[in-house]
């Protein structure tokens, strides 16, 4: 091995790799051929090897050689994995490219209960007139249930209000959204206007008219010289802002043991106005709530002093405004979870 030879052997070696990495197809493969010119075993040292057979005077020539050779190669290297790397990129975005004009996929919608809706509307109304949202449980004692309600214990109307009890003594499932007046009561002081919108329980057999599960919204003022004309006045409103400008609207004596006096409140036929249809029974008239104003006896378990303070109540099913408002005739159906009515009040 001579001085001329090993001198050969490095041009014929970067002439060699040079070639390579010009036709290298990727950078995994320039990688490769990185390691297999210039790696610890790779051609480059195996050509060097030969350094130890020359004269050492030599040795420093052939080295400068070498380094020429590796610093050429080393150019061209990154040169190329350069010009890849960029190829490459341009490809991967041709390839991944979103198409930003394709129509989405539909989101599918839901909708709000009936009932939920119904009573949505109920509030928006009597906000108009100051009423603000009060919540109650749905889990009350027998007391507040009913007895501060005037409803003691051996009372007959307790018959119309059997209900659910719980394990607990004592209590039961509210049967009525009413005992909410006794807490709003307790909890402030007049001049109240609470509307108390929840989900009530009884027992009680269920058929087209009847559930044992069903929502109420519970209406209250509270104030000094509250009278029955507020209460016709407000109920007028209502009914107007719910069914429309128009129509007229009567009161009718009625019974509750926490009212007096209590009224039916009714409206003209959505269906024939006031004509009689078989909706109507044929009377003309459909009843939408009761009313009445409230029991001294209530406004003392409230702990308000009755001479000094007047309030009406009312009390109407959302299930009821909703089937008057679109001609539902089962109440069943609003908790039967059946989609196909469900998705018809979109
Ligand atoms: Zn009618």
């Amino acid at each position: 091995m001579d001085l001329v030879q090993l001198t050969r052997d490095l041009e014929d070696l970067r002439a060699e790799a040079l070639g390579q990495v010009a036709v290298a197809p990727d950078s995994a493969a320039l990688e490769e051929l990185e390691i297999e010119v210039l790696g610890k075993k790779g051609r480059l040292t195996g050509v060097l090897r030969g350094i130890g057979a020359l004269a050492a005077e030599d040795r420093p020539r052939v080295g400068a050689v070498a380094n020429t050779v590796r610093q050429t190669i080393e150019a061209a290297l990154r040169e190329r994995g350069a010009a890849l790397r960029n190829s490459e990129l341009e490809a991967r975005l041709r390839l991944e490219r979103v198409d930003v004009t394709t129509p989405g996929r539909p989101v599918r919608r839901g909708s709000l209960h009936p009932s939920i809706e119904a009573m949505g509307d109920i509030a928006r109304i009597f906000a108009q007139f100051g009423f603000v949202v009060h919540e109650s449980p749905e889990v009350e004692d027998d007391r507040t249930n009913f007895q501060m309600l005037n409803i003691p214990p051996d009372h007959p109307a307790r018959d119309l209000w059997d209900t659910l009890y719980v394990d607990v003594p004592g209590h039961l499932l509210r049967t009525h959204t009413s005992p909410g007046q006794i807490r709003v009561m307790q909890a402030m002081r007049p001049p109240i206007r609470a509307l108390l919108p929840g989900r009530c329980f009884r027992y009680e057999a269920v058929d087209a008219s009847h559930g044992f599960e069903f929502f109420q919204v519970e209406g209250l003022m509270v104030d000094e010289g509250t009278t029955l004309g507020d209460l016709k006045g407000l109920l007028d409103q209502f009914a107007h802002a719910m069914f429309g400008a128009r129509k007229r609207t009567r009161f009718r004596p009625g019974y509750y043991p926490f009212t007096e006096p209590s009224v039916a409140f009714d409206v003209e036929c959505l269906v024939c106005g006031g004509s009689g249809c078989p909706a109507c029974g044929r009377s003309g008239w459909m009843t939408i709530l009761g009313a009445g104003m409230v029991h001294p006896v209530v406004l003392q378990y409230g702990g308000l002093d009755p001479e000094r303070y007047q309030g009406f109540a009312f009390g109407m099913g959302p299930e009821r405004i909703s089937m008057l408002k679109h001609g539902i005739t089962d109440l069943r159906l609003f908790m039967e979870n059946d989609l196909r009515f469900l998705e018809q009040f979109r």
